[in-house]
């Protein structure tokens, strides 16, 4: 548990003026070895600056929300990822639960495209929500895993993207207000950016950093979409973490169902395919105790590395 700190000089403001920098300097060669070395630091970079205290757990229509949010758009623009034609940002106000009871949130969602180079006109959208719960009792609750981690393998895959384009265009979107009731998602599928028929699925990503319990990479949602199945299970594990499917069924009960337990429930709604990838609950879950220092890099590296293979899958086995 950490109690509140306001840095004098914070990384996140560091962070984004070395990205606005990165912006207007000039490209150095990329040697590959070295290139995919600097991409786990940067994967864990994200983490660690969206979870510092300074983003005040990152709660919907706070100071340290928006600090992410302006981080994330940094990083998405220094990923060259570029805004939908409807904008870089998707305000919406909604009404969601709190601790104290039901409240109207001003959230944002930070939406960014990357074009397709087989079926243009269909959309995967992936998807990891960055708020979190804030400050409670004077405790940050840092929100390491839930869900920096989510956000960071988003960053990573829009990276690997920008290298090797995708089959299907891709709107990635960061979204608000997950937390009070996946008010973001929502809103989302209400107005989508791009008509929901030419959505081909959702790729949630909530929770990819810790596995100590199982050392799964739970995938959810081939219940409801048998067809993306096969298309993961040839998948091998990527060190200690392999792909589990599950948490979909109708026997599965309780914290134990997973099918709206995050964004891409209002997918599942709105009878979009979607698949959620994340780990299981752990001890530090909902707790100030989410901190960068507890997460597993292996595991959330290994994590990511399978997202990326996962929706390499997805996207190259979709609309055959
Ligand atoms: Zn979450």
């Amino acid at each position: 548990m950490r109690p509140i700190r306001i840095l004098a000089l914070s990384t996140v403001a560091a962070s984004l003026m070395a990205a606005a920098c990165a912006t207007t300097a000039p490209e150095t060669p990329a040697i590959a070895p070295v290139v995919v070395a600097a991409n786990t630091q940067q994967w864990l970079d994200d983490i660690r600056i969206l979870s510092a205290d300074d983003m005040q757990g990152r709660d919907t229509g706070s100071p340290g929300g928006e600090m992410a949010r302006n981080y994330i758009i940094g990083r998405f623009e220094a990923l060259g990822v570029e805004a939908p034609r409807v904008g870089r940002l998707q305000p919406w106000e909604a009404t969601g639960r709190t601790r104290q009871g039901p409240k109207t949130f001003n959230g944002i969602n930070i939406l960014g495209v990357v074009p397709g180079t087989r079926v243009t006109d269909r959309y995967i959208v992936v998807s990891a929500h960055y708020d979190h719960v804030g400050v409670h009792d004077g405790l940050v609750f840092n929100g390491a895993d839930d869900n920096a981690s989510g956000v960071s393998t988003m960053l990573a895959l829009a990276d690997d993207l920008r290298r090797q384009a995708p089959e299907h265009s891709v709107i990635f979107v960061a979204f608000d207000g997950e937390e009070h009731g996946l008010l973001g998602a929502k809103h989302f599928v209400e107005v989508p950016p791009v008509p929901l028929a030419s959505i081909a699925m959702n790729l949630n990503f909530d929770m990819t950093a810790r596995a100590e319990t199982d050392g799964k990479l739970w995938v959810t949602g081939t219940y409801q979409n048998p067809t993306f199945r096969p298309l993961l299970e040839g998948i091998p594990a990527d060190g200690a973490v392999s792909l589990a499917f599950g948490k979909d069924t109708p026997q599965d009960t309780g914290e134990d169902n997973w099918v709206e337990a995050s964004d891409h429930g209002p997918f599942y709604r709105a009878q979009v395919p979607f698949l959620y990838f994340g780990v299981n609950y752990h001890p530090d879950y909902h707790r100030p105790s989410d901190d960068f220092d507890k997460i597993t890099p292996s595991v959330f590296i290994s994590a990511t590395q399978l997202s990326i293979a996962g929706f390499r899958a997805l996207d190259q086995g979709l609309d055959r």
